[in-house]
């Protein structure tokens, strides 16, 4: 095989991935080194989309053993088989990255089997299974070695009792107590799952509030929904220590404000504190430079601080980690570096929690807005007053519009609805393009259809909502 590339990529997570096949397309002889058996990193292997799997899976349970028989449909004896909930989880992950080995094979992508490391400006060394190493040369690098879970100080994960998401994706029986400490939307989404499932589920989070950094209005109202559906809070709590014993795990925490101690036994805790970026010793060594939370610091063009070895996703200091934003990263690191005007817009990027109801936002919170002095207008309509989210019983939840007091021009959005992740995307657009409150309020929106709660928000701007 010839060793010489005009890019070689490490890591084949949605930023490495997407990245080596557009490099292909726009015709640079493209390699990827993927350390994992299979492609897809993070996202496809035991991310975004097992999650998503037994997301689906533990709703459909759920609602045939609660909602079913409102709608008049008499499903008797209902089971849970765990095991068949995985493997269907487990063929989903399979197909997905088998995919990306067409996709790899279809675009002539060399994919280069170990572990990749920057050896000098133009090397990269692949040490593969059995510790044999190989080196080819290239032109190009991009760094997409994305992140890994992190823990709080004392508590290890054993990936047995005390779990990352990686472990919570794949317990073999029904935890009886589940503790999560952690919030965010991946706290949420397992804590979703497991609830359904039939685990008793405590969430511990240290702020006063759940996902941080969202709308306080969202953040609120889905707290409310969350515990309506058993899920219980333990907020403004700081986790001191977790050990086990036998078969147990007991986790100690404090109330900030109150300082009283509390100790709950469980059967598992899922630690979902956050995600660190993934750096090899390669890297510093080679002198990439680095910020104070050990993130790859990129430019606008996504190069370090080496000419021509590039980084994206996870391991870079931009952006939220999330797999769409690695991969526009990808698209746009080919595109610069054979020459064209690669860009990311960092204004506009969705971020999705796949619980039911789901919650989205896009761009700036009222927040962000009063700290950076922005005057603005709020539009909100609720799927109260939504016909469709009425008749199909989704009455949770409320879109929220937020555009400039002066120009109308939205500059973000949030919502909590059954389909909030899918409908996002028009708000997106309308960011992309610099639309008004107004552009929306008077673009045709289908009947019946939870967009439509979409356009209303944006006529709320205005005062002027029809339905409500
Ligand atoms: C439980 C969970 C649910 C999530 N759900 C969502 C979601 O719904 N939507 C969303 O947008 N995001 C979600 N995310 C986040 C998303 O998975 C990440 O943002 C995304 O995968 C980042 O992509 P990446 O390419 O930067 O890195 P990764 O996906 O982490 O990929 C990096 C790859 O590099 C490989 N690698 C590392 N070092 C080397 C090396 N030296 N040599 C060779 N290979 C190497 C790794 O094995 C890995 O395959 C979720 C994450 C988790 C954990």
């Amino acid at each position: 095989m010839d060793k010489n590339f005009d890019l070689i990529v490490i890591g084949a997570g949605p930023g490495g991935y997407v990245c080596a096949i557009r490099a292909a397309q726009l015709g640079l002889k493209t390699a990827c080194v993927e350390l994992r058996k299979t492609l897809g990193g993070t996202c496809l292997n035991v991310g975004c989309i097992p999650s998503k799997s037994l997301l689906n899976s533990s709703e459909a349970y759920h609602k045939a053993q609660k909602e079913f028989s409102n709608l008049g449909i008499e499903a008797n004896d209902i089971k849970l088989n765990l095991s068949k909930m995985m493997n269907n989880k487990n063929k989903s992950v399979l197909t997905l990255t088998k995919g990306i080995e067409f996709l790899f094979k279809k675009n002539k992508i060399i994919h280069l089997k170990g572990i990749g490391s920057v050896s000098s400006k133009n090397t990269v060394t692949v040490t593969d299974n059995s510790g044999k190493k190989n080196s080819y040369k290239a032109k190009n690098i991009v760094i997409s070695t994305g992140s890994i879970p992190t823990s709080l100080p004392g508590i290890k994960i054993d990936e047995k009792i005390i779990v990352s998401s990686t472990g919570a994706l794949a317990f073999e029986k029904i935890p009886k107590k589940l503790i999560v400490i952690g919030g965010g939307y991946i706290g949420l989404e397992l804590s979703s799952v497991w609830k359904r499932l039939g685990s008793d589920v405590i969430v511990v989070e240290f702020l006063d509030h759940i996902i941080p950094g969202m709308d306080k209005d969202i953040s609120s109202e889905f707290l409310k929904i969350l515990s309506k559906q058993g899920i219980n809070f333990k907020l403004n709590s700081k986790v001191t220590s977790v050990s086990v014993v036998k078969d147990k795990a007991v986790v100690d925490f404090t109330n900030n404000k109150s300082a009283k101690r509390e100790r709950i036994e469980c059967d598992k805790v899922l630690v979902a504190v956050g995600r660190k970026s993934n750096i090899s010793e390669d890297i510093s060594k080679l002198g990439v430079k680095l910020d104070n939370q050990k993130k790859i610091q990129v430019n606008k063009k996504f190069e370090t601080s080496i000419k021509n070895i590039y980084a994206i996703g996870d391991v870079i200091d931009r952006g939220p980690m999330l797999a769409h934003k690695a991969e526009d990263e990808g698209i746009a690191v080919a595109e610069i570096i054979v020459g064209q005007a690669g860009h990311v817009n960092y204004d506009v990027i969705p971020a999705v929690i796949y619980t039911s109801p789901e919650v989205a936002t896009i761009g700036k919170t009222e927040e962000q807005l009063k700290k950076e002095n922005i005057k603005y207008k709020v539009g909100k309509f609720p799927f109260l007053a939504n016909s469709r989210a009425k008749v199909n019983n989704e009455t949770e939840g409320f879109v929220k519009v937020i555009v400039d007091e002066k120009t109308d021009k939205v500059l973000g959005a949030s919502m909590i609805s059954t389909v909030a992740g899918t409908m996002i995307a028009e708000l997106a657009i309308a960011m992309e393009f610099g639309a008004s409150a107004e552009d929306i309020a008077r673009t045709c929106h289908a009947h019946p259809t939870h967009s439509e709660a979409v356009k209303e928000a944006a006529m709320a701007v205005d005062k002027r909502p029809i339905h409500f």
